[in-house]
């Protein structure tokens, strides 16, 4: 985003205007952060704003400043559609193609309002007026203080907006252990500290709001745990009935697949869940170093995201599933053998 976009944005925002900001589907911690945390600022800004998510999100989430006012569109799709139709300005977070956005693919390519992509993944589409895409960024709420910063309007950061911001940088960081988490990332978070972000307490919502059954569950994926030790390899599966026995709820499985990853000496990591309702094996994929999932995720699984996280799907069944991800690891033999 160079200066001069910046100028025609301080001049698009110099009047009310109606907003709309959509976050991919299945939004996770960086999606509604940063949706929230612009839609707080823009708020301010005394703009009309509406965050309009594809679907629902886990209950993780659910105690972020302002989230009760999120819309869900595929239950919410008549009052959606006509806030699209009067839209001036749709900003289309953390996502990288319109395709990310399921259901809402026709409406917001068809609509008129003028579109800003605030977007970390790789290879982005070009659908927006205005794109700021920069895949050295941790999370796009790490983009989203930055956007507020290149408005000169870093005063306008407040404890909502500093929590939201937070939440997602710590979340698409892996509580800042990735690559992706550079001096810059923390001197952002350093900041959002003294704006009134509450750390300890955001870490807690997030991470220590367990059920019984998401352990019970995580007991059976890791008993499900296989290595391939001459690919650096590990998987993990998951069918339909365990996630049935263990009253299995969206974001149970989140951060799953990093167990594979922990084991000494694996480098690549993937986790296959079976999902009846779409009829798709869901997949998430994980690396370290150069190893990059998101080229092996467009090639293979219908899929993509960033070099050392990715994800995709599949229509076969689990088995076959696991047939053909075990049929292609020869194709990366160069990157993946010890
Ligand atoms: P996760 O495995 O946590 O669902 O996603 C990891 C990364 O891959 C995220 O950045 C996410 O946006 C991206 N991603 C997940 N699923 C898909 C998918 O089906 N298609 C694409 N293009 N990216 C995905
Ligand atoms: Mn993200």
């Amino acid at each position: 985003m160079n200066k001069d976009d910046i100028n025609s944005i301080k001049a698009l925002f110099s009047s009310p205007k109606a907003i709309i900001i959509i976050p991919h589907k299945n939004p996770d911690g960086d999606a509604i952060g940063s949706t929230l945390g612009l839609y707080h600022y823009l708020n301010k800004l005394n703009h009309k704003v509406t965050i309009i998510a594809p679907n629902d999100y886990p209950d993780f989430l659910k105690w972020m400043p302002g989230e009760s006012s999120i819309l869900k569109y595929d239950h919410q799709k008549n009052e959606s559609d006509i806030l699209m139709a009067n839209a001036e300005i749709i900003f289309t977070l953390d996502f990288n193609a319109l395709g990310r956005i399921g259901d809402m693919q026709n409406i917001v390519s068809t609509a008129e309002g003028i579109k800003i992509m605030i977007d970390h993944h790789q290879q982005p589409d070009d659908y927006a007026t205005y794109m700021y895409s920069d895949v050295t960024m941790s999370s796009t709420c790490e983009m989203v203080y930055n956007f507020i910063e290149m408005l000169d309007d870093t005063d306008h950061i407040d404890s909502d907006i500093a929590t939201c911001l937070y939440t997602g940088i710590m979340t698409d960081t892996g509580s800042f252990r990735f690559r992706s988490t550079t001096s810059g990332t923390h001197k952002i978070i350093g900041n959002l500290i003294e704006k009134g972000a509450r750390n300890s307490e955001i870490h807690n919502n997030i991470y220590d709001t367990n059920s019984y059954s998401r352990l019970q569950l995580l007991g059976s994926a890791l008993s499900n745990l296989k290595v391939i030790p001459e690919y650096r390899t590990a998987y993990i599966t998951l069918s339909q009935e365990e996630l049935n026995n263990f009253n299995f709820k969206k974001g149970d499985t989140e951060g799953f697949v990093n167990y594979g990853l922990s084991l000494k000496g694996i480098i690549f990591a993937a986790i296959f869940i079976e999902n009846h309702q779409e009829n798709i094996i869901k997949i998430s994929l994980r690396s370290k170093g150069d190893f990059s999932v998101n080229e092996l995720s467009r090639s293979h699984f219908q899929g993509g995201g960033h070099t050392n996280a990715a994800g995709g799907k599949s229509d076969l069944n689990l088995n076959d599933t696991i047939d053909k991800f075990i049929s292609i690891l020869p194709q990366y033999k160069q990157d993946l053998k010890a």
